[in-house]
C-alpha cells in the first residue's frame, strides 16, 4: 500500500486559502495525498474591503467566502489551533461549536494564522477602542456611527453632540486610512442628508500617524499627498503623534492633547498570536517564526510557515517582507511549488523571492492613491485601477457579483442606516456528543 500523506493546514486567510487552491489543483490525481484545513471561522474574509463594510457601502456576506466552498478534495475542520507540538506532529484544535479538543496529525504543516491587534500594553485603550480586523469589528463600527446618529440628533447640548460626532482613527497604514477615508464619507454625507438637526459644523474627524507622513508605504511624496486630500475632505490629519491613553470618551495624544470623543478606531499594530510566538523553533522578536528561503522552519523541514506569522527576509534588500495579502499569496505558490516537489519529487524547490508590482488604496468616495510599476497615480485614475484589480482578485464569481451590485446601488442611492442590533447566539454546550461527531438526532435533541 503506498503511504499516505497528510498535509495540515492552518489558516483559512490570504496565505492558507490560496495555497489550499493550488495544491488542490496540482495534487488532483494524487489519491494518497490527504488536505485538511483548520481555521477558527467557516469562511475566508477578503480583508481589503472590510473598511467598506463599516461604512455601509458593502454587505458582510459580500466578503465572506465560505471555505467549504472552496474544499473541493480537502478537509475542513472549524476549529481554533490551541497547541502546536512540532516534536510530535500534532495540532490540538478546539471545536467552535461546542468547545471538545480533539488532535489532527500530519506530515506537513503549514502555518498562515496572521496576527492580532497590538494595542502596546495600553489596557485603557483596548478597553475602550474598535478595532478593524474581522467582519464583526466592522459591523460593530457601522453601529456605533449610526448610534452616534440618533444619540447627536436628539441632544441639543452642544458639547456633549460634538463629543459625539468627533471619530478618531488611530494608525496611518492601510486599515486606518482606508477606515478613516470610508467613514469619512459615511459620516458627512449622512449628517447633510438625513441629521439636519446635528449640523455639519460639529462633525470632527481625527486621524493620528506616528510617522511624519501617513501610509509610509508609500513613500514621502504619495504619502504626504494622501495627508493632504484627507486635510481637504475635512480630516484633521495629526502626524508624529501617539494615543497613549483613552477613556469612554476621550483619547489622550503624547503631544498633550486630549480630544474628547466618543469613537475611537485603533488601527497601529499587529501581534503574534501565542500559539505561534511560543513554538519551540527560531522566532522574530516580534513573535513570528523565522523561515528559511524555502519557507520552511530550520530544524523541521516538513513545517512551512507563511504571511504574517512568518518572518521572510527578501533577498534582494534584506529586509522583511511587509504583512500584506500580496505577500501572503505569493508565499503560498512557493510552499505550494514545494510541497509538490517534497512529496512527489516531480519538481526542484524553489526559493521565494517577490517585487511588488504596486501598492494602492483608497482615500474616500472616488478617490485612491497608488503606486504602480513605479508610477504614481492619485485621484479617480487610482479609485478606478483600485476597485478593478481588487474587484478581480475576489475569490468566487458570485462574490464579485455581489461587490459590483454594491457599488453600483451607491452610485444610485443613499447609504443604509440601519442600526443591526445584537445577534442573539444560541449556545450548544448542551448537546451530547457521542463518539467524534455528534448525530443529527443528538444535534437537535436538546434544543
Ligand atoms: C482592514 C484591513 C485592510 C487591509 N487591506 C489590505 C490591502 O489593501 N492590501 C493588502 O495587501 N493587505 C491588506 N491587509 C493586510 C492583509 O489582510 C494581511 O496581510 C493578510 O490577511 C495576511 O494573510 P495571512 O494568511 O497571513 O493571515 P490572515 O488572512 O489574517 O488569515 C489568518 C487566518 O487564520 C485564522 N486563525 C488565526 N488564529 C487562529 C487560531 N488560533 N485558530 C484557528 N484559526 C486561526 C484566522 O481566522 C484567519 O482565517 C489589510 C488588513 C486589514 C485588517
Amino acid at each position: 500500500m503506498p503511504q499516505i500523506k497528510r498535509i495540515l493546514i492552518l489558516g483559512g486567510g490570504f496565505g492558507g486559502i490560496n495555497l489550499l487552491k493550488l495544491i488542490q489543483k496540482k495534487f488532483k490525481n494524487e489519491p494518497n495525498v490527504r488536505i485538511s484545513l483548520v481555521s477558527k471561522d467557516n469562511y475566508f474574509l477578503y480583508t481589503p474591503m472590510l473598511p467598506q463594510v463599516s461604512s455601509g457601502l458593502i454587505h458582510p456576506s459580500d466578503i465572506t467566502i465560505p471555505i467549504r466552498k472552496l474544499c473541493k478534495q480537502a478537509e475542513f475542520y472549524q476549529a481554533t489551533i490551541s497547541l502546536i507540538d512540532l516534536e510530535q506532529k500534532l495540532v490540538t484544535i478546539t471545536r467552535t461549536f461546542d468547545g471538545k479538543v480533539r488532535a489532527l496529525d500530519y506530515d506537513y504543516l503549514i502555518m498562515s494564522l496572521g496576527s492580532s491587534t497590538n494595542f502596546f500594553d495600553y489596557k485603557n485603550i483596548e478597553e475602550h477602542a474598535f478595532v478593524m480586523k474581522t467582519v464583526e469589528d466592522a459591523i460593530a463600527i457601522h453601529n456605533q456611527i449610526i448610534n452616534m446618529f440618533e444619540n447627536a440628533a436628539q441632544t441639543s447640548d452642544v458639547n456633549f453632540k460634538k463629543k459625539l460626532m468627533t471619530f478618531t482613527v488611530v494608525g496611518a497604514g492601510f486599515a486606518g486610512v482606508e477606515t478613516m477615508g470610508e467613514i469619512n464619507y459615511l459620516v458627512r454625507e449622512s449628517v447633510k442628508n438625513f441629521y439636519p438637526s446635528i449640523g455639519e459644523e460639529n462633525i470632527s474627524m481625527n486621524l493620528i500617524a506616528s510617522e511624519e507622513f501617513i501610509l509610509p508605504e508609500l513613500g514621502s511624496k504619495l504619502g504626504k499627498d494622501a495627508g493632504e486630500y484627507l486635510r481637504k475632505s475635512g480630516v484633521n490629519v495629526i502626524t508624529n503623534t501617539k494615543a497613549i491613553d483613552a477613556g469612554e470618551d476621550f483619547v489622550q495624544l503624547d503631544n498633550g492633547e486630549k480630544i474628547s470623543c466618543m469613537t475611537l478606531i485603533w488601527a497601529a499594530g499587529i501581534k503574534i498570536d501565542p500559539v505561534i510566538s511560543l513554538l519551540k523553533c527560531d522566532h522574530h522578536k516580534s513573535g513570528k517564526v523565522k523561515v528559511g528561503k524555502y519557507l520552511r522552519l530550520t530544524n523541521h523541514e516538513n513545517v512551512f510557515a507563511l504571511g504574517d506569522c512568518a518572518l521572510i527576509t527578501n533577498p534582494l534588500t534584506g529586509q522583511a517582507y511587509p504583512p500584506t495579502a500580496q505577500n501572503s499569496i505569493h508565499q503560498s505558490k512557493t510552499v505550494a511549488n514545494n510541497l509538490y516537489s517534497m512529496i512527489t519529487g516531480k519538481t526542484k524547490l524553489k526559493e521565494f523571492s517577490f517585487e511588488s508590482k504596486g501598492m494602492m488604496t483608497t482615500l474616500g468616495r472616488r478617490v485612491a492613491i497608488a503606486v504602480v510599476y513605479g508610477l504614481h497615480c492619485k485621484g479617480s485614475l487610482a479609485w478606478l485601477i483600485w476597485r478593478t484589480y481588487y474587484l478581480s482578485k475576489l475569490p468566487m464569481h458570485e462574490k464579485r457579483f455581489q461587490v459590483a451590485t454594491s457599488w453600483i446601488a451607491d452610485l444610485l442611492f443613499k447609504r443604509d442606516l440601519t442600526f443591526v442590533g445584537k445577534i442573539k447566539k444560541k449556545s450548544l454546550t448542551k448537546v451530547n456528543i457521542k463518539g467524534d461527531m455528534p448525530s443529527i438526532k443528538d444535534f437537535f435533541k436538546d434544543l
